[in-house]
């Protein structure tokens, strides 16, 4: 099992599923491998990076029933995050993030939301592609 090293459970998993099943459960259900990008952007970045935040609770995984965003939400399958650098810096960890992609220095987040319907957060994914970075619109 991988953990991360800069962010805890509850900035990675919605309260009502750590209510529900527990933070080793919790564990179990994030991909390993995102989990690992996570922390490489973290490192890599140098700066403080946030998911889950106060009322900010579904940038993570997220329960089946979460009313944030859409039905079939990636966000529900432990390979989503949202996330947002706290110096501010939004357009700057864009595409800082998407060139970590690009250049394989991330090996399984391969998805982003596009600039334009994220205005204060870098929506990152793994999905089934081949491409070098997919950009997709909510
Ligand atoms: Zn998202």
């Amino acid at each position: 099992m991988y953990k991360c090293v800069y962010f805890s459970i509850t900035e990675l998993v919605h309260p009502q599923i750590l209510k529900q099943i527990g933070s080793e459960n919790s564990w179990l259900r994030l991909n390993s491998g995102c989990l690992q990008d996570l922390d490489t952007i973290r490192r890599e970045w140098g700066g403080e990076v946030i998911i889950n935040s106060g009322v900010n609770d579904s940038r993570g995984l997220r329960p089946p029933n979460d009313p944030d965003g859409s039905y079939y939400s990636t966000h529900k399958q432990g390979t989503t995050f949202d996330l947002v650098p706290k110096n501010g810096e939004h357009f700057k960890f864009y595409h800082f993030i998407k060139k970590l992609i690009i250049e394989k220095d991330i090996k399984h987040f391969n998805t982003m939301e596009h600039i334009k319907y994220t205005s204060s957060w870098v929506h990152v994914a793994k999905m089934n592609h081949s491409q070098d970075v997919l950009i997709i619109k909510p």
